[in-house]
């Protein structure tokens, strides 16, 4: 086990910090920063929590509760509480509740996504293995087999964009795409429920070519041809949400209708 040093959170001329979870919760993410505790250490008895951070001893208990549902300790019988790296779904779960209530938050989303996308196309054109190739080959091969299918078409589509961040190799852009697949997921499905099947052959063409050419730049390595085709393959969904921002509630026009339908596949 590894004792925490003295903590260090009363900052001079700083207010007094509030509550005494943001103590021990700050305690925690310092320790935790600064590697002096590491998953799968124990912490300090309560007590003696209680007694370093000038807390109650119920307060801490409390904090640690909450800590533990967070996922970022375990508190164990006869053993005491543990270090833990929280799953990512906890991260996905504050997303959504953190979202559900803002307005056009499925489109913020989308904006977080292009960007972390854009950084993972860049890093996979250089770390992308054999593997993760093939990976984004096998998802590729489900869009082009599942075009007129919208509920597995979408699954497709989000295996391939999966595939892709995977083969960034960054642990963080993974956890982050992992958050925002709950919302991402939803919108899919809402997106396609409106629209429903289609028979758009180009459009169907583009879908699939749009993805070949991510796999092809990221075979390649090129990197700024990888970045521009995937803003290519996002901008048709922003082209309609600006038509919709304009026209919310104006049926949509012949031709906007398989860049809707595209849109559900991005
Ligand atoms: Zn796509």
């Amino acid at each position: 086990m590894t004792r925490p040093k003295a903590p260090n959170i009363t900052r001079a001329g700083s207010e007094p910090q509030g509550s005494g979870f943001s103590k021990v919760f700050d305690f925690l993410r310092e320790q935790l920063l600064d590697g002096s505790i590491r998953n799968g250490d124990r912490l300090l008895p309560e007590r003696e929590l209680a007694l370093q951070l000038g807390v109650s001893r119920p307060i801490v208990r409390e904090a640690l509760r909450a800590l533990s549902m967070m996922g970022v300790v375990e508190i164990r019988e006869r053993v005491g509480t543990v270090v833990c790296r929280p799953d990512v779904s906890v991260l996905g779960d504050v997303f959504a509740f953190s979202l559900a209530q803002v307005p056009d938050a499925i489109d913020d989303v989308m904006q977080a996504r292009i960007a972390l996308e854009c950084q993972a196309i860049r890093l996979a054109c250089q770390r992308a293995t054999t593997a993760d190739i093939e990976r984004m080959r096998d998802a590729l091969d489900s869009i082009e087999a599942t075009v007129d299918d919208a509920t597995h078409g979408g699954l497709a589509d989000f295996d391939f964009h999966l595939a892709l961040v995977r083969a960034s190799k960054s642990d963080t852009l993974i956890q982050l795409y992992g958050a925002m697949a709950t919302l991402l997921t939803r919108s899919h499905r809402d997106r396609r429920q409106l629209v429903g099947d289609h028979h758009d052959e180009a459009m169907k063409r583009t879908v699939v070519e749009d993805h070949r050419h991510l796999l092809q730049a990221v075979i390649d390595g090129d990197e700024d041809a990888a970045d521009q085709a995937l803003r290519q393959h996002f901008r048709i969904g922003d082209d309609l949400r600006r038509q919709k921002a304009l026209a919310p509630s104006r049926p949509a026009a012949a031709p906007a209708r398989a860049r809707k339908t595209k849109e559900t596949t991005q």
